[in-house]
């Protein structure tokens, strides 16, 4: 089949970045236009008010939502995002993105994703814990074991699951398997919080391994130091990479020689920012981006690789451990230079599939060893990793293309043998 390279839209929304990829893999499958049009818009969306009181007395309105992209594989799932910019549109993004990332990797579930618009560092704790509260009670009747599971994104973590899943219970009866991402201590899963990071390392090996590529030695930048870039750059000296560049929102620390991982941590957690580790240079998040590296691993917000830069990376190998980290344009760009991008629906779902443990031990009221946890999580890396490589190969499109195929192609098959249509 003949590589048609079209150009998209300069403007586009995100939403419309992440349906510009679906509409690829559709096109490619030759999918009936009826379907297409079911599979590419949200199956439902919630917008909800989220009054808060403020520790200082006033009240303040807060905007939330749900939207539940898809469900012909399995109950919804994906995180929720406190972030300022997480409007209604990018919710939506982020949740057709869960339904292709569930589909490649095979586990049981649509596609979901929520958010409150605000900033999580301008709140208190209990300012935190009075939203999580409100706003579950807000989407209480459309989510649940069965129905739809949220996690833990950006701007949220195992705390705020365990609000939520308290707030749940309080309407519901007491039911662990409704969020995925809780402490340890009220039925979480060993080695979820490292899983995103453990997954991408995992997905890189293994990509390497298939296609004869060697890492060893090779450097590599990471973008973002949080959960995901900070576990990522823990573990990623186990495939040889020499991480020389790190950064989060307040800046970033570049030595050539390799970062020491150990006091970049002890930094990072001291500091609460890698900016100003003594073992290595300033360097801003821009420059990062546009290293001399091997390797470069966005695992912070949207879009960083755009039309304005895709021409500026000089890594080979591009691996987006964070959603959505390159517009469509800069994709059209770094195929045409050669580099290799491997894509976040691929890369970052190791996070969703321990998701999918936790949930699984849950029902079983039944814990499993962090080394079972990891084996389990590689097993499901490493055969989705397969898969999408073979089709690129057999196909001859680049590893974002084939990945949706595997996506796309597996969603399709699911609402037609539930004989929707
Ligand atoms: N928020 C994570 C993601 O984007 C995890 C979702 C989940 O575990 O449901 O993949």
């Amino acid at each position: 089949m003949a590589i048609k390279v079209k150009q998209p839209p300069e403007e586009m929304t995100a939403f419309e970045e992440v349906s510009w990829f679906f509409e690829q893999a559709a096109e490619r499958l030759d999918l009936e236009s009826e379907l297409r049009e079911m599979m590419k818009q949200p199956w439902r969306e919630l917008t909800v008010q989220v009054p808060v009181r403020m520790d200082d007395g006033r009240v303040r309105v807060f905007t939330g939502y749900r939207v539940q992209h898809n469900a012909a594989r399995g109950p919804y799932k994906g995180g929720i995002r406190y972030h300022p910019a997480a409007d209604l549109d990018e919710v939506r993004a982020l949740a057709s993105l869960m339904t292709w990332k569930t589909a490649v990797v095979d586990i049981p579930y649509g596609g979901a994703k929520g958010g409150v618009t605000f900033e999580p560092r301008e709140l208190s704790r209990w300012e935190m814990n009075r939203l999580t509260r409100r706003y579950t009670q807000s989407i209480a009747h459309l989510i649940g074991p069965t129905r739809d599971i949220p996690a833990p994104d950006m701007g949220t973590d195992s705390q705020v699951m365990a609000w939520m899943m308290d707030a749940y219970g309080q309407l519901e009866g007491y039911n662990p398997a409704v969020v995925t991402g809780k402490p340890v201590e009220l039925g979480g899963s060993y080695g979820r919080e490292a899983a995103p990071g453990r997954g991408t390392v995992f997905v890189l090996g293994e990509w390497a391994k298939l296609s004869g590529v060697s890492l060893e030695g090779k450097t590599v930048a990471i973008q973002g130091f949080g959960q995901v870039g900070s576990w990522t750059a823990r573990l990623i000296g186990s495939v040889g990479l020499r991480v020389v560049a790190v950064s989060d929102i307040s800046g970033g620390v570049y030595n050539g020689r390799g970062l020491d991982m150990e006091g970049l941590l002890r930094h990072s957690r001291e500091a609460k920012t890698v900016a100003g580790f003594a073992g290595g240079e300033a360097i801003g998040n821009k420059e990062l981006l546009e290293l001399d590296v091997d390797v470069l691993v966005p695992a912070a917000v949207e879009s960083v690789v755009n039309r304005g830069n895709a021409d500026r990376v000089k890594a080979r190998i591009v691996v987006e451990a964070a959603n959505h980290p390159m517009t469509p344009q800069a994709d059209v760009i770094l195929n045409q230079r050669g580099i290799l991008v491997l894509p976040d629906i691929l890369v970052n779902a190791g996070g969703v599939v321990v998701s999918y443990f936790e949930w699984a031990q849950n029902i079983q009221q039944f814990r499993w060893e962090e080394e079972r946890v990891n084996q389990e999580l590689l097993k499901v890396m490493k055969e989705a990793t397969e898969r999408v490589y073979q089709v690129s190969q057999d196909w001859g499109v680049g590893m974002r293309e084939a990945a949706f195929v595997v996506g796309v192609k597996r969603v399709a098959q699911a609402i037609r043998l539930r004989g929707f249509v």
